[in-house]
């Protein structure tokens, strides 16, 4: 079933030429506008797969992974400029641009050299899979095709990657560590890394790690770092997309995340999962676009320091606990009966 069509809200996101802060877009521009709303997303998604996997087939080669991942970011901003979902999303004008860079070159930094240090002690201790290897290293199962060993490893990832981010919004020391990804007012490509840096490290280690000590083989393994290359910088993209309804419950998709961005406490406790929403419909926690919309961003109620250092700092700094209109700590998941709305 096609939301775009459908849905009364979602037609007039979708069917009507009109930018979501009202802007109306030009008559001449409307019949290019409403095709590349339609096609633009699936076409990024397949097009920067398809680039990888010739990359990952001619051996995975660190910087010329790195390149690629560059050229989506490059892509994407620059689409940002032609297609935007709201004016005032962009990149123009957005204080905090420095710091959402520093934050993204901290936590790539880090974060690789926390993989790095993984990969090396698990083929130390004989776990990591060689090419060619004919005997399994691990508990992983390497003889299965590589288009199931890469499904299997996204879901299996991205239900870690569930638990391990709703364990940031749960618990008040931890989700001052998450606090500053949440904290941008808008929505564009370079926040999707605005993360504090120990998030890298939790990736590494609750993420990576497992999947590193099951016998993951590396070809798999960049086959889910290409997925969160892909999927993230995405669904962050302050893109005018239109997407079909069931698209939503199948992929991470710029309006599903942008839910989790609200505001509102108790949309921002929904859409845990990175990649796919399976997670979050198994464990009730799914908000489907057509039913809400994130018109604002961030936490109003929770102001964080406005300055790198003090950004870096504040997960070390002590819990304010400031409450929410239900009486609940921000960033906390609010009591059951406050997402009871949005649960599948
Ligand atoms: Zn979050
Ligand atoms: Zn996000």
């Amino acid at each position: 079933m096609d939301g775009c069509e459908v849905s009364p809200k979602r037609e007039d996101l979708c069917g009507s030429g009109t930018a979501v802060d009202g802007t109306p877009a030009p008559e001449r521009t409307q019949s290019w506008r409403w095709l590349a709303r339609r096609v633009l997303w699936p076409t990024l998604v397949i097009g920067f797969s398809a680039a990888y996997a010739v990359q990952i087939a001619a051996g995975g080669h660190p910087i010329r992974l790195g390149l690629l991942g560059a050229v989506v970011i490059t892509c994407l901003i620059l689409l940002e400029r032609l297609l935007p979902h709201r004016s005032d999303w962009g990149t123009r004008g957005d204080a905090q641009l420095p710091n959402d860079l520093a934050h993204t070159l901290l936590g790539a930094g880090i974060g690789a050299g926390c993989i790095e240090s993984l990969v090396i002690a698990a083929a130390a201790y004989g776990l990591l899979p060689l090419p060619g290897d004919s005997v399994p290293r691990g508990l992983w199962p390497t003889h299965w095709p590589l288009a199931l060993q890469v499904a299997g490893a996204l879901i299996l990832a991205d239900g870690l990657y569930y638990w391990k981010h709703r364990l940031l919004h749960r618990i008040p020391r931890l989700w001052k560590i998450h606090a500053i990804h949440h904290s941008a007012d808008r929505l564009h490509t370079l926040k999707a890394t605005r993360s504090h840096f120990v998030e890298a490290i939790l990736r590494a280690l609750l993420i990576v790690a497992p999947l590193v000590a099951l016998g993951v083989p590396r070809e798999v393994l960049l086959w889910y770092s290409a997925s969160i290359v892909i999927i993230v910088p995405l669904s962050h993209a302050n893109l005018d997309v239109c997407l079909p309804s069931w698209t939503h419950w199948w992929l991470q998709t710029p309006q599903w995340h942008r839910l989790h961005h609200a505001a509102d406490p108790a949309l921002a406790n929904t859409n845990f999962a990175s990649l796919c929403p399976l997670w979050d419909v198994i464990f009730g926690t799914f908000a489907h676009p057509d039913e809400a919309e994130a018109n604002r961003v961030g936490l109003p109620d929770e102001p964080l320091p406005t300055h790198l250092i003090g950004q870096l700092w504040y997960p070390f700094s002590s819990i304010t606990r400031p409450r929410d209109s239900d009486g609940g700590p921000v960033g906390r998941e609010p009591r059951r009966n406050s997402t009871a709305s949005f649960e599948s």
